[in-house]
């Protein structure tokens, strides 16, 4: 399975993640956080998703592995729940 090999702070906004297949990706923060995968953001009513669309200042606080399949991302909106899976992660890359 293709892992994280390398996390590390592009910039303010940007997280960079070098895959063990070498492939380099780029993460916008703030893209990650409205494509948080948990159940409650699954969940969550238009409206709500929309005032998460505006907040462009959340950052990721914290950011560990969870076993050897996921990383979970903790946020400044105090959003903690948030676990991205490898699978998850390639597909939300390629967008900036
Ligand atoms: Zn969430």
């Amino acid at each position: 399975m293709n892992t994280p090999r390398e996390i590390s702070q592009h910039d303010e906004r940007t997280l960079k993640i070098v895959w063990n297949d070498g492939a380099e990706r780029l993460y916008d923060v703030v893209h990650l956080r409205r494509n948080c995968p948990c159940a409650a953001c699954a969940e969550q009513t238009p409206a709500a998703a929309d005032k998460i669309q505006m907040d462009d200042q959340v950052r990721p606080t914290e950011i560990r592995s969870v076993g050897r399949y996921a990383l979970l991302i903790a946020f400044t909106d105090g959003h903690r729940t948030g676990i991205y899976s490898f699978e998850t992660l390639r597909k939300l890359s390629g967008k900036l």
